[in-house]
């Protein structure tokens, strides 16, 4: 018999969580507006709101942290995080952010001005907000295939070369300050994007003198599913694969909270002296100095050791595995799941799972508290709450999809609880003909509304 598969690490310090009953759910639900954000952490049993910050640390990043070097200027543990950046991404420029989008609020600083144009793969919320928020506008160039959730493309964060240079065609150059390529690409589903399309897009975009930059919170799952899928690609070491991904871009914008292993933190890498310069002031002003960023010097050493784990083969087949586990599970059950599975969550289509909850109503957002009662699950709606209202026409916008993704964290839960989430999600799955309402706004603000809006029963 082959050996089952087994995590590499084991445990050495647990945190309890607890169980609560239904009522209590249904409760604490209607005094959080119905918005799953809006929930205290000791409300939730298991806890998939996100993959951001909500991962556990390794003993030697404990151990980094004690040696964590806390000078205002010029601290080791920034030497030791400009170090790792440098050797895994092969950009020369460093500047930490307390977080990602502080990175793109720094970068877009320096790079972003009013009416510009910034295509790419299915911007990231805060990405699209930090763009929108400047007046210029994001263009999703994604192909086609990634919108169709039975596709088994395997490079569903592709960008699309046809729509990308037709962009490139019907604006001046002077407006396109950059291609941004987010790997994975999480809003059709934590899709990768293959070695080959980021070079092909790299050529093109080289054709129109457009530098790209990476928005690259999950670059080493990316980096992963090119070593399993692309072809010629297997015998390459994680690392290497890396530094070829970002040897085709400009600089990147990390949020070290997904594959930086730690909490918080963020950083911007780049390649050129005249953007870091200029991006320099920026951090002066929005983050701190530009050896730490928003950041303690511990956060900046465990982050240095948290990189390098996570550019390890060892810890990406467990992650990822751990993920493709409760996909598999839910497809058993016949739940219509996002295919192929994404690297750091799973993908629930929201509209065939509640086919009788109009589209008006939030299909997936209702999905997400249904499972919270059944449960105490806690998922979020990747949907037309998050995709927000036109900035001009403040019109709701229907995106293609409607899913509930439910987010692993990072070396956090174990596959009891994968077990766990997979029948929770089949009972609600059982009654699903019954779900015919959903729910409506009654508070909303201006942008990113998803994390503040207040919700009543349709
Ligand atoms: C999380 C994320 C961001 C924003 O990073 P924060 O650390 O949450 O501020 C930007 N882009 C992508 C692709 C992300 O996943």
């Amino acid at each position: 018999m082959n050996l089952p598969y087994a995590e590499p690490y084991r445990i050495k310090m647990i945190e309890e969580i607890r169980q609560s009953t239904k009522e209590e759910r249904e409760e604490w639900l209607k005094k959080a507006n119905f918005n799953l954000f809006n929930l205290k952490s000791s409300q939730v049993f298991i806890d998939l709101l996100t993959d951001s910050g909500t991962g556990a640390m390794s003993d030697k990043q404990w151990g980094a942290l004690m040696t964590g070097d806390e000078s205002y200027a010029g601290s080791r543990s920034f030497e030791a995080l400009h170090n790792t950046v440098q050797k895994i991404t092969g950009f020369p420029y460093l500047l930490p952010t307390h977080q990602g989008r502080a990175a793109e609020n720094v970068l877009f600083s320096v790079l972003v001005k009013e009416d510009d144009v910034i295509p790419g793969n299915s911007h990231f919320d805060t990405t699209k907000g930090h763009i929108e928020i400047r007046k210029a506008h994001a263009i999703d160039c994604t192909i086609d295939e990634a919108f169709d959730i039975k596709n088994l493309h395997p490079f569903k964060g592709n960008i699309d070369l046809e729509k990308l240079e037709k962009v490139y065609q019907t604006y001046p150059k002077d407006k396109i300050p950059f291609c941004l390529i987010t790997i994975t690409c999480n809003t059709s589903g934590g899709q990768p994007v293959s070695i080959k399309n980021i070079k092909e897009v790299k050529e093109l975009s080289d054709r129109y003198g457009i530098p790209i930059y990476f928005d690259s919170a999950r670059y080493a799952e990316n980096a992963y599913f090119i070593k399993r899928r692309e072809e010629g690609q297997q015998h390459r070491s994680i690392k290497e694969i890396c530094r070829e991904i970002f040897s085709y871009g400009e600089g990147m914008t990390m949020s070290s909270k997904k594959d930086g292993l730690v909490n918080i933190g963020g950083f911007i890498a780049l390649n050129n002296e005249e953007v870091f310069q200029k991006a320099s002031n920026f951090t002066i002003i929005y983050e701190g100095f530009i050896t730490y960023g928003g950041l303690a010097g511990r956060d900046m050493s465990a982050l240095s050791v948290g990189l390098d784990e996570a550019t390890e083969l060892e810890y990406l087949e467990s992650r990822i595995s751990q993920v493709e586990y409760l996909g598999n599970k839910l497809m058993e059950f016949g739940i219509p799941v996002q295919k192929p599975i994404g690297g750091h969550a799973v993908f629930i289509d929201a509209l065939k799972f509640l086919p009788n909850v109009p589209r008006e109503e939030f299909p997936a957002q209702t999905l997400g508290l249904e499972l919270y009662k059944e449960a105490g699950i806690r998922g979020v709606e990747i949907g037309t709450l998050l995709a927000d209202r036109d900035p001009e026409t403040r019109e709701n916008r229907y995106p293609k999809l409607e899913l509930l993704r439910l987010a692993i964290p990072r070396r956090t839960y174990t596959n009891n609880h994968m077990d766990y989430i997979a029948v929770a999600l089949k009972n609600v799955f059982e009654r699903r003909n019954e779900i015919t309402k959903g729910y409506q706004i009654t508070w909303e603000p201006e942008i990113l509304r998803h994390f503040t809006v207040k919700l009543k029963e349709a």
